[in-house]
């Protein structure tokens, strides 16, 4: 299929096709690991596209091509991790420049944002973006840069895409999606014009738990531009195994996110009518206060469960943690295995108290990333879990 072709196609075709050729050398339906740093050329200048393996490769062109295709952009462009695509688009900020993101977000962007880039005089506040007036107020003249999560990290929150595309260009900033919770099964920003949209590939994309990976996609050439420079000047390439796995990962991202949605839902309605559980956090539950608006935004709920104990000790969040055997206490999230996550001393441990109290995460919530084992087993795990307590 021609490139130009795959855009008109469903998802689950261009999940599996966009970006892919046969091997022009041997037919090989499958990429193949260029595991290469260099290539030949046949006098100075004279070369078939490929120069030098930081600048590109093309395993890493095909899964360049996979996820513009997956999220309908003209342009992908993959770093070596989620942050060092952060990073990238960070860095393309001058000193005095501000950014406006989420409060309820990846705890490693807060770090990034403040504790790396506030040195070099880029400064960040972070606002409830479910509050529109909120962002409206943070804004400044010099806010470059609004950065937005939907749904968030770890409390699921979901933020309207269309109302802060259309706040950040009145106010003449960038917007970029950290699209790595909802994938391009369930959402796909750029679609709702956004300027760039940023994944860990470590998480759903990937899938399986064994690769990291970071991307950015964009319509913007002027954009791609300036982070193929980046990726040329300062180097955060991934490797060509690394590329390889992700892709095999993206051709399953339909069914698997599927299975995620479905078995995410059942967790959550079983732990909503548990007496031993306070609050429950997901989008597909009618009761929660994102639900319709992701039923408009998302074609799907996402597989993140969060949730609070009626008992609200740590003590008790401490005893479940320890006791399921199927969910898998780690950071992450994402795979085909269940996770478990306490977000206050585990991926949210960067973010002060202070500021993480403010923001609703409360000490004592359980993170799940729901995963695709049979949801009959995943309910009686936490059951069990929950007798703990
Ligand atoms: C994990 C994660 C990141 C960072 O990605 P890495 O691949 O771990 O560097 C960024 N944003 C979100 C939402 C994440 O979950």
């Amino acid at each position: 299929m021609k490139p130009e072709e795959i855009i008109s196609k469903g998802i689950g075709t261009r999940a599996v096709h966009a970006g892919q050729q046969p091997d022009p050398v041997t037919g090989a339906v499958m990429t193949p690991v260029y595991q290469t740093s260099t290539y030949a050329q046949a006098s100075p200048g004279e070369h078939k596209g490929y120069e030098y393996g930081r600048v590109s490769n093309p395993t890493r062109t095909a899964l360049e091509g996979n996820l513009a295709g997956l999220e309908s952009a003209k342009h992908g462009i993959c770093f070596s991790s989620g942050v060092a695509a952060t990073d990238a688009i960070a860095r393309c900020l001058r000193p005095g420049d501000h950014i406006v993101a989420s409060n309820d977000l990846y705890g490693g962007t807060y770090r990034l944002f403040r504790q790396v880039f506030g040195p070099f005089g880029i400064t960040s506040d972070f606002v409830d973006m479910s509050d529109l007036d909120k962002v409206e107020q943070a804004i400044r003249p010099e806010t470059k840069l609004l950065w937005v999560e939907t749904p968030t990290n770890p409390l699921v929150r979901v933020v309207d895409i269309d109302t802060l595309v259309s706040l950040g260009h009145t106010h003449n900033a960038t917007v970029a999606v950290d699209n790595t919770f909802a994938t391009p099964i369930l959402q796909r920003p750029l679609e709702r014009g956004a300027d760039l949209v940023v994944h860990s590939t470590t998480k759903y994309l990937g899938g399986h738990s064994d690769v990291i990976g970071g991307a950015v996609c964009t319509n913007s050439d002027e954009w791609a531009e300036k982070l193929r420079f980046l990726i040329k000047s300062a180097g955060a390439v991934p490797g060509p195994m690394d590329c390889f796995l992700t892709m095999r990962g993206t051709k399953t991202l339909d069914v698997r996110m599927e299975r995620h949605c479905r078995n995410a839902q059942a967790v959550a309605e079983f732990l909503e009518a548990d007496p031993r559980v306070g609050k429950v956090y997901y989008p597909g539950l009618p009761s929660f206060e994102g639900h319709e608006l992701a039923a408009r935004q998302m074609d799907g709920f996402g597989g993140i469960v969060s949730f609070l104990l009626k008992d609200e000790s740590i003590e008790a969040a401490y005893r479940v943690l320890s006791a399921t055997q199927v969910f898998t206490l780690a950071e992450s999230l994402g795979g085909v295995e269940s996770l478990m996550n306490h977000p206050a001393t585990m991926t949210h441990a960067s973010i002060p108290a202070k500021e993480r109290h403010a923001a609703g995460l409360h000490d004592s919530l359980i993170r799940l990333s729901v995963g695709i084992e049979s949801t009959e087993d995943l309910i009686a795990d936490l059951d069990m879990a929950l007798a703990s307590v």
